[in-house]
């Protein structure tokens, strides 16, 4: 790539450069048109709690299937769609969505948690708030039902959150910090917020095998939750002896492939009535 030949060799085309902002314009392009022609889809990650592998929630994330270019990811199409603003649009028809398959499973016997991700930019565009406590009344949803969770690297102005965070706590629904760790203000956004539950990244629980470090940090973060009163849920747990190491240091919830990728919401149910057979 032109970048990598250091900046005085500027080649003045580049195929790789050309390639990658060709399949962008495509993406924003696409993106206008993404949900009303229904592209979008939401899969379900079961959050479960460790000690006993039972399934208490789930989190909601969304796929994006392309007609052309086939599934795109979340970590590809969310970074564009706050780029070029579809992020408010979609991050309505997610909540929407959620909501409809909670009342849904609720119907159904099935009481769970619902997570989803709002993007900082929608709740800070959308009259947010107003707007959730809507989608809750017309499912029928009582708000402890629902849990926001948002990517404390993003909460760049303080004030304007906390108003936020302090109308949807207000509302009742439980609010949740991803990727805990991993941003800029995490221990100032702490102490600001009216938090539920920190959420520790997966690129500390992932590796902490491999990297000795991530150890004491996971175990700091934990120490870091119990001492705030917060619940603790760990992300990419992949391995049983990690899912044991985790509950041994006090985190009691935790979600990652060793109990399930994030599925369509029939195979939620099919796990849970699996859970109620044995
Ligand atoms: P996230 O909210 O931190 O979600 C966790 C990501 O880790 C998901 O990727 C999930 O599939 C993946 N994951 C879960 N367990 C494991 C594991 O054990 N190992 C590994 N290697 N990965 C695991 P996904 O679904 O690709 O989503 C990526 C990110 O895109 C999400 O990170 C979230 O920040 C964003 N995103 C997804 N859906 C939405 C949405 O509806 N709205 C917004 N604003 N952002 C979303
Ligand atoms: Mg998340
Ligand atoms: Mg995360
Ligand atoms: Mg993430």
């Amino acid at each position: 790539a032109a970048k990598a030949n250091g900046g005085d060799q500027y080649q003045l085309f580049d195929p790789e450069l050309a390639a990658a902002s060709a399949r962008k314009l495509k993406l924003e392009n696409g993106l206008r048109r993404a949900a009303e022609r229904n592209e979008f889809v939401l899969h379900y990650q079961p959050q479960v709690e460790l000690e006993s592998g039972r399934i208490i929630g789930v989190e909601a994330l969304a796929r994006w299937v392309h007609p052309e270019l086939g599934l795109i990811s979340p970590y590809e199409f969310i970074p564009i769609a706050e780029e070029t603003g579809e992020i408010i649009s979609l991050g309505r028809w997610v909540v929407k969505t959620a909501c409809k398959q909670l009342r849904e499973w609720q119907d159904q016997g099935h009481h769970l948690v619902m997570a989803i991700n709002v993007s900082p930019i929608q709740m800070k565009r959308l009259k947010f708030p107003g707007f959730v406590a809507s989608e809750l009344k017309k499912n029928g949803l009582s708000p402890e039902a629902l849990e926001i969770e948002v990517t404390e690297s993003l909460m760049q102005n303080l004030d304007e959150s906390k108003r936020i965070f302090n109308d949807l706590k207000e509302l009742g629904v439980k609010i949740s910090i991803d990727d805990f760790g991993t941003g800029y203000s995490s221990l100032s956004v702490l102490g600001a917020m009216p938090i539920d539950h920190l959420k520790i990244d997966q690129a500390f629980v992932r590796f902490m095998d491999t990297n000795p470090k991530l150890r004491p940090i996971v175990k700091t973060i934990i120490q870091l939750g119990e001492n705030l009163g917060v619940e603790l849920i760990a992300e990419g747990i992949e391995e049983q002896h990690i899912a044991e190491e985790l509950t041994a240091y006090g985190c009691r919830y935790g979600q990652g492939y060793l109990y399930s990728r994030p599925v369509p919401p029939e195979e939620i149910v099919r796990m849970i009535e699996q859970e109620h057979a044995v």
